[in-house]
């Protein structure tokens, strides 16, 4: 039965995926979620319901649009994959439960977020805010509402003093995309772990950046796939097990 379930929730994962490719393409280009239906960017033509097979009909079609066979970028084979992955994972990890509908919650948002932060460079409120309401929502049904609460507070407070201190002396240290964010992952992950993620964020970001800017690849590093990559590394591995602060365990659990 647990096969079943997996493979049910996987396909799910893979709809949703396909779906955030519709969200990733026409929210920074202002074109309605809804209609038209999905069309080939490069050629205009409307996709069949048969070509539109979650992670398969990138692999039968080998990447390729079916009239014009112009590219369709690795991009939507791979945001499929990680959201149908991590939809499963959170299946096994949680079963079928609040906190189940919690992470994938959480993974949609993050995926959609950090694919457009990087494509664009941009962090859009009409998925932010969203986000950060659902936060609320699940933050209240926890039972430890004032645990979440505090972790959205203090994710919108330290990038917040970034923000105001940039804007002081005139260079940006954070953006205000960053602030929602961060409060965000605050209000599902909960206080403590703002500072873990903002740690394991900062760590790997400077790790990369830095190699980047050796081989000058880019000029802009988009930091929310980094803070989104290392919140969901902590909703599937407790680090609270080896990390100095067993003193707060009691509060964590
Ligand atoms: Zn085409």
């Amino acid at each position: 039965m647990k096969i079943i379930f997996s493979t049910f929730i996987f396909i799910i994962g893979g709809v949703f995926g396909s779906f955030s490719n519709v969200l990733i393409y026409r929210i920074p280009e202002n074109i309605s979620i809804i209609t038209p239906s999905s069309f080939c960017p490069k050629c205009g033509v409307k996709i069949r319901f048969y070509d539109n097979i979650p992670i398969i009909s990138y692999i039968i079609l080998k990447g390729k649009c079916r009239s014009c066979e112009g590219k369709i970028p690795l991009r939507y084979l791979l945001v499929e994959v990680i959201m149908a992955s991590l939809f499963l994972l959170s299946y096994i990890k949680f079963g079928f439960s609040i906190n189940f509908l919690k992470s994938i919650t959480f993974i949609f948002f993050a995926v959609n977020i950090s694919t457009i932060d990087m494509q664009k460079m941009l962090i859009p409120d009409v998925l932010s805010l969203p986000g950060l309401i659902m936060g609320f929502l699940f933050a209240f049904l926890s039972g430890k509402f004032l645990y979440f609460l505090t972790g959205g507070i203090i994710g919108a407070v330290i990038p917040g003093i970034f923000y105001i201190t940039g804007k002081i002396i005139k260079r940006e240290l954070m953006g205000e995309g960053d602030i929602i964010i961060l409060a965000m992952i605050g209000l599902y992950t909960g206080w403590i772990n703002v500072f873990i993620v903002l740690f394991i964020a900062s760590l790997i970001g400077s790790i990369v950046g830095i190699s980047l800017k050796i081989k000058k690849k880019i000029k802009y590093l988009p930091f929310a796939p980094f803070l989104f990559a290392s919140a969901i590394l902590l909703i599937f591995y407790d680090f609270s097990t080896f990390l100095p602060y067993l003193f707060f365990k009691s509060y964590l659990k």
